[in-house]
């Protein structure tokens, strides 16, 4: 496995070409598509032409988190326009190509397909695309690796050892398709209460980051369980557009993955 030296060196020499981050987690529901959004528009903040791909077929989310989930993109000779968000990151997601119901049902091929032509949509300027995979290890990861061969994969885990076992096999699939891993990021960790502000830890804590190092990947940062990210994400509004602990935490995140 890569450490963080040789991931930071290969993300600054494709700058000139086109950076892709893809965002995978072991299992649905651990924060991989809220960490997406957030990620990708800190990284637009800290300078970079940032284009999101949501690939999460199971839960396309990404439209409602930005705030677009009423727009779908347009077609110029057969290439989709990604549709413009408020917050600077152009977006495709699975959720513009189907209506919910379709997703659940839709075969690899169909995945595939509708990878392939966000992938390779009109992202103009885009020097980075941040890719939003569905959790596991599926087709549309697959053709992910195997036809766009991401600069380098974040992976997302509660600190549940459950999910740090999921977790561990989304790692494995990209290590083995010799795509670098960025590093792991632990998110819902330290719940904090909404009246009185006192840390708990309803998960446990720490389980990531020991697995990152028991696995020599580095470790990018944690996002606390915060009923202000989930209220925010819900209308829209990402949390690192607000000025709480967690766009703090964003950022950071960002910086480590920007290197
Ligand atoms: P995934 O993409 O892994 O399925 P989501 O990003 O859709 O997960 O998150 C699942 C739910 O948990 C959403 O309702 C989201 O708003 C909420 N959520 C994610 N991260 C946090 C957090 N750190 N604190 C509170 N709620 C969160």
């Amino acid at each position: 496995v890569a450490g963080v030296e040789t991931v930071r060196v290969a993300l600054t020499s494709q700058r000139q070409r086109r950076v892709t981050i893809a965002v995978g987690s072991g299992k649905g529901g651990v924060g991989k598509s809220t960490v997406s959004a957030n990620l990708a528009i800190a990284l637009h903040q800290a300078g970079r032409r940032v284009g999101l791909v949501d690939a999460d077929i199971y839960g396309p989310s990404q439209p409602r988190l930005m705030g677009v989930a009423d727009l779908k993109p347009t077609a110029h000779n057969k290439v989709l326009n990604p549709v413009q968000t408020p917050f600077g990151v152009p977006l495709l997601s699975m959720g513009m190509l189907v209506t919910a119901d379709q997703a659940i049902a839709w075969r690899g091929p169909m995945a595939a397909g509708a990878l392939t032509q966000m992938m390779d949509a009109n992202w103009g300027a885009a020097d980075t695309l941040v890719m939003d995979l569905p959790p596991g290890t599926g087709d549309v990861q697959l053709t992910m690796i195997q036809k766009y061969r991401p600069t380098g994969a974040v992976i997302v885990s509660t600190p549940q050892d459950l999910a740090l076992i999921d977790a561990r096999r989304a790692i494995d699939l990209f290590v083995k398709a010799g795509v670098p891993i960025i590093g792991l990021i632990e998110n819902m960790a330290g719940y904090v209460c909404p009246s009185c502000g006192e840390v708990s830890d309803p998960f446990g804590t720490g389980g990531a980051e020991a697995a990152a190092k028991e696995l020599g990947l580095p470790f990018l940062g944690r996002i606390p369980l915060d009923m202000r990210v989930r209220v925010a994400s819900d209308a829209g509004q990402p949390p690192v557009t607000g000025n709480g602990p967690e766009a703090v935490a964003f950022k950071q995140i960002a910086g480590h993955v920007a290197g």
